[in-house]
């Protein structure tokens, strides 16, 4: 459409005499040659006495195109002129809403406007639409652009089409027998079944290598006759023996574990070199299964026959080439016809193939030769990770970020886990050709981090060295990783005031454990008082203390000293809290000595026991950072539903360590957490709980005695309460 001519004609304009009483807007058409090809000039004028001679819009169609040009703004348009279904008969040129009479208030010069419309080549009339000029035209232009639209798909599916042919065709050939073979070897290691029922000192065995079924005397039987009959070994569940048949060695399976059919599914890839320097990684399903029959006997059933099948499936193909990116294909079966297919997208929602780690076919190494893929390192790192890897993700990361190369190669393996996980934060300077600075770390430290194979803690504490312009030993970095540091925060406000080395003695000294035990409990201790320590030293910096006084740098007692800070730190709103829940949650702490008779306990050095009231229940989560709390818990326990219980060590008995809720009715152990939501000393800790509510299911728990010796008792406690509650609020 020659836009610029056709805005050169000068408009149609309304004479006076035509105007129409009632009408909103009123059209006039004339039929141009221009460029010879025959065009209808549509034009709607708002009608009003001095709008006449300028209209709103201009549309132009010809037997092939259109076009919409909107007279005030100068811009041409493709769209409807009267929207689609439900709401076509507003035009677009009328922005008033949608509360008059379209066909009404929209109308048309003449009858020969009309009539110039209707003979237009391609205007389909619909006259049991009794459809308005405008509707017309609409139709029209809706034709057109529809087939537009398909036509520019239908290219575009050609064109995918065309490729993927292309690929396939370009894809080796593959002997999909040695695929198999390789897969029955490498994953299904051989494997046989020998099924097996005995009766007396006979067993029925069927095969499924050879398929064979027969009886064999596995008993040695005291008769003449007996020393000529087969003998085989006595077949024994999940061990092995030797086919009497075949020979073919199997493991011995009951015919009573035997359901019809089992099997195991695997994956496999192999590699192969595409269009020259190019690689293609085809990704196999493989599975076998092991079937055996049984027939109705006289006494029960009766094996009849056994075999096993292997069988495969390519399921997807990941091309690489140069400069391009990576191009997935998926192996499809249409659901019209049954037939296999090769599609370039994946399938959507639970259907969706995922390409994960598996075997890669040893002729991938060399296939891989001369290809983009050459100096990847990809078969050093399939060899560190033990076989099993994903090429796809590999290929990937390494086309992206080709140091991968020199990480695998230096055994940075943990490194290049996580890029290939797309792990990318560890990155510090992409484009770096050297470890140091592509890590962000020391030079020095790099023979250390690959005595780690690249330990992402290590690293993290590296980095943080780097960044904090420190220099530290390797050895601090190994406690600095013990102790969980992984970012600045805190350790920066630590740093500023005392050396790494005093500030590591400091967190020993006050945790009671050393360095580099290996034992869990000591560096889960070391942890927790490494992150108390943090706690208190932030909260006397925000509560304006000098840190450069040592009595506040490094107190003689940390716990204290932490709960002292956490005590000033929201003395107000803690008392005010505190008094709160005591009033709301009363039953806490007049159903504690009974609920100590029965939840309190004691072993290997640790105690447990049920919350005195509700304000402890409220510093214990204070103290510990979690939510315990909060109004939900503190209801739960007042309610009798659950019961909420602070495990301690003996030795610091009034220093919250991890909070335990326990269900009432069948005394589930609901939850358990540390100081923020952390389990520390998960496995230790997790085990002596599953013992105690054991006990405390068998009534092994509880204690008679009082608490100490200056307890008041219940009745007293009562008294208490009751004067408690008698405070106005
Ligand atoms: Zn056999």
């Amino acid at each position: 459409m020659k836009r610029k001519t056709i805005e050169k004609i000068p408009y149609i304009g309304i004479g006076k005499t035509s105007r129409k009483r009632g009408a909103k807007y009123i059209a006039a058409t004339e039929v141009k040659i221009i460029g010879h090809e025959k065009h209808l000039i549509a034009e709607v004028y708002r009608n009003r006495k001095e709008e006449l001679a300028v209209p709103l819009v201009r549309i132009v169609l010809t037997k092939k195109d259109f076009g919409i040009f909107f007279v005030q703004s100068g811009k041409w348009s493709m769209c409807l002129i009267a929207g689609s279904s439900w709401d076509r008969k507003y035009p677009v040129w009328d922005k008033a809403g949608r509360e008059y009479d379209a066909k009404k208030e929209n109308v048309i010069r003449s009858d020969e406007d009309l009539q110039r419309i209707r003979s237009f080549p391609g205007i389909e009339e619909k006259p049991w639409r009794d459809e308005t000029w405008y509707e017309l035209i609409n139709d029209r232009i809706d034709t057109i652009s529809t087939a537009r639209r398909r036509a520019s798909e239908n290219r575009r599916w050609e064109r995918r089409q065309q490729a993927l042919k292309e690929r396939a065709e370009n894809t080796p050939e593959i002997d999909e027998q040695e695929i198999l073979d390789y897969a029955d070897r490498v994953i299904f290691r051989e494997k046989h079944y020998l099924f097996y029922k005995k009766r007396g000192s006979w067993a029925r065995v069927a095969c499924s290598k050879c398929g064979g079924v027969d009886e064999y005397r596995w008993k040695p039987g005291i008769s003449y006759e007996s020393q000529f009959q087969r003998m085989i070994d006595e077949p024994r569940q999940g061990g092995f023996g030797i086919c009497p048949m075949c020979r073919a060695r199997g493991e011995w399976k009951p015919q009573g574990t035997v359901q019809d059919s089992f099997g195991r599914t695997s994956h496999i890839f192999i590699g192969q070199k595409y269009k020259g320097t190019g690689m293609v990684f085809r990704y196999f399903a493989v599975w076998k299964e092991y079937r055996m029959e049984l027939v109705g006997g006289d006494n029960g059933p009766v094996m009849e026959n056994a075999c096993e099948e292997l069988s495969g499936a390519e399921i997807a193909r990941v091309y690489f080439e140069e400069g391009k990116k990576p191009q997935k294909d998926y192996h499809k079966q249409s659901t019209w016809n049954g037939k296999d297919f090769w599609d370039d997208c994946n399938l959507y929602g639970m259907a969706n193939i995922s390409i994960d780690e598996a075997p890669i076919l040893r002729e991938t190494w060399e296939a891989m030769k001369g290809t983009i893929l050459q100096y990847s390192a990809m078969k050093e790192y399939e060899a560190a990770e033990g076989s099993c890897i994903n090429p796809v993700d590999y290929a990937e990361r390494y086309l992206q970020t080709p140091q991968i190369e020199m990480l695998v190669k230096l055994g940075l393996i943990k490194v290049v886990d996580n890029l290939v996980k797309c792990r990318y934060g560890i990155v510090a300077n992409d484009h770096a050709d050297r470890v140091d600075s592509f890590l962000g770390i020391r030079k020095e430290h790099i023979r250390q981090l690959i005595r780690y194979q690249g330990d992402l803690g290590i690293l993290k504490v590296m980095k943080i060295e780097k960044q904090m312009g420190q220099r530290w030993s390797d050895e601090q970095i190994e406690c600095l990783e013990e102790l969980g540091i992984d970012t600045m925060a805190r350790l920066d406000l630590v740093l500023g005031h005392m050396g790494v080395q005093t500030f590591l003695n400091l967190i020993g000294k006050y945790a009671g454990a050393g360095y580099g035990t290996g034992c869990s409990h000591a560096v889960s201790r070391l942890r927790s008082v490494k992150q108390t320590y943090f706690d208190y030293l932030g909260m006397r910096q925000e509560l304006g203390y000098d840190l450069g006084n040592t009595v506040y740098l490094m107190p003689k007692d940390l716990d204290a000293a932490h709960q002292a800070m956490v005590m000033e730190f929201n003395k107000k709103e803690a008392d005010a809290r505190i008094r709160e829940v005591q009033m709301k949650f009363p039953m806490i702490r007049k159903h504690y000595r009974r609920l100590r008779r029965k939840f309190y306990y004691e072993d290997g050095g640790f105690i447990i026991r049920p919350a005195r009231d509700a304000g402890e229940i409220v510093k214990e989560g204070r103290l510990l950072h979690h939510c315990v709390g909060g109004n939900n818990y503190l209801e739960k326990h007042n309610d009798g539903e659950s019961v909420i219980l602070f495990l301690r060590c003996v030795k610091t008995p009034d220093v919250p360590y991890i909070t335990v809720e326990i269900r009432t009715d069948d005394l589930k152990l609901m939850q358990w957490y540390g100081a923020h939501d952390k389990k520390p000393d998960k496995e230790n800790m997790g085990r002596w709980l599953d013992v105690y509510v054991t006990k405390l299911k068998c009534g092994l728990t509880g204690t008679e005695e009082a608490e100490d010796a200056g307890e008041k008792t219940e009745i007293e406690t009562e008294a208490e309460e009751e004067r408690v509650l008698a405070v106005p609020a």
